[in-house]
């Protein structure tokens, strides 16, 4: 194979060969180029969701989960209790957080093919007087679910409560507007649907939450309210910034908005993700999820019908025909997952499709 395999993963993904190139240089964490190069990045990230003027971006070093955990820390007070709506692993790794951290944590649990409900969410808060946040993940990346962003945010505020966003695989290519979705916070990260490398995160806070949130965390290089104030003072990251993911992310972003931004973006995963649904449907290859709540960004299928399947000789055939598959992340039954995003070359997801058609074909005859 003359070139490295597609990754077909949902983050890390494949970036494009500008945004390769431009990791090909190093910067001085204290050098004011660098630090306009951060100062752009946060201004570019709220204005994707419409934020400017009422949030702050925040960036922290790490994966996306660092964020999701420095946010609880920092923006649910030590007395808080978030509520927790449930159907995937991602939800969970929420729940996990709040009780790592001590925070006083309710659940409602939903099946891994069923999509959160607002009501639900409303009756909880409404029985219980003492939830103070509710944490949703806006894209369940396990299964691929398309969670109701915008209907719950809608019942969280009537409620008169916080709202805390896991948009890790939706932000940049499904529609936010914090002008009509009230959240308190909403964290991404680099090496997602913006198609940067993995290696920092961020928080979109609103402000006058930010500014109330001193003295909540308890960790020192999780608090993203010291972060944000050191930022402010010094322009300057507080500990080693990751120097050229956030050049990379930066010139990653430049192309984001030279290809039409959000619209465009999410017109490629769903372009992407039809031509996967459909071709391998073609092939007898079945996906799990009913299509009103499947996000054009990560799908999931059934095992293929193969005598003695094993996902890992299926995963090392598709790779030697240039892609990377990523594993079924359901409890009870066998399935593989595909990504929607990244940049997939000039035969786009349609030669995803053919080199599963040509591995099928082989490990058949081999049968
Ligand atoms: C990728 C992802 C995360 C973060 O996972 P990391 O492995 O820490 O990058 C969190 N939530 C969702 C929904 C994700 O897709």
């Amino acid at each position: 194979m003359s070139q490295v395999p597609y990754l077909l993963t949902p983050g890390p993904l494949t970036t494009s060969q500008a945004t390769k190139q431009s990791m090909l240089r190093d910067w001085g964490s204290w050098d004011s180029d660098f630090n306009q190069i951060t100062r752009r990045v946060c201004e570019r990230l709220l204005a994707i969701v419409q934020a400017a003027g009422t949030h702050e971006c925040v960036p922290l070093q790490g994966s996306g989960t660092f964020s999701v955990e420095a946010a609880i820390g920092t923006l649910v007070p030590r007395g808080g209790h978030v509520l927790v709506p449930q159907n995937g692993a991602y939800c969970q790794r929420i729940a996990r957080i709040c009780r790592v951290l001590g925070r006083k944590l309710t659940t409602i649990d939903y099946a891994e093919d069923a999509a959160v409900r607002a009501e639900d969410i409303e009756r909880q808060l409404q029985a219980d007087p003492g939830i103070t946040h509710v944490a949703l993940v806006h894209c369940e990346t396990s299964a691929g679910i398309l969670n109701p962003l915008e209907a719950v945010a809608e019942v969280v505020a009537r409620q008169g409560r916080a709202l805390i966003v896991d948009a890790m695989s939706s932000f940049g290519a499904l529609p936010i507007d914090a002008r009509t979705t009230p959240f308190d916070a909403l964290i991404a990260a680099s090496g997602k649907c913006l198609e940067g490398p993995p290696g920092m995160a961020f928080v979109i806070a609103k402000r006058s939450v930010l500014e109330r949130a001193e003295g909540n965390s308890h960790s020192l290089a999780m608090d993203l309210y010291d972060q944000w104030v050191y930022m402010q003072r010094t322009t300057q990251w507080r500990f080693t910034p990751p120097t050229h993911v956030v050049a990379a992310f930066d010139s990653a972003i430049d192309q984001y908005l030279r290809e039409g931004a959000c619209a465009a973006r999410g017109a490629r995963y769903a372009a992407n993700c039809r031509t996967l649904v459909n071709g391998f449907s073609q092939l007898g290859l079945r996906s799990f999820l009913p299509a009103a709540i499947q996000a054009p960004i990560i799908v999931t299928f059934h095992a293929p019908r193969l005598p003695h399947y094993e996902f890992r000789s299926f995963y090392a055939a598709v790779k030697a025909h240039g892609y990377i598959l990523y594993p079924g992340k359901l409890t009870s039954i066998e399935t593989f997952r595909v990504g929607c995003m990244g940049q997939l070359g000039e035969r786009g997801m349609a030669g995803a499709v053919e080199a599963v058609a040509e591995v099928l074909a082989e490990l058949t005859a081999a049968a």
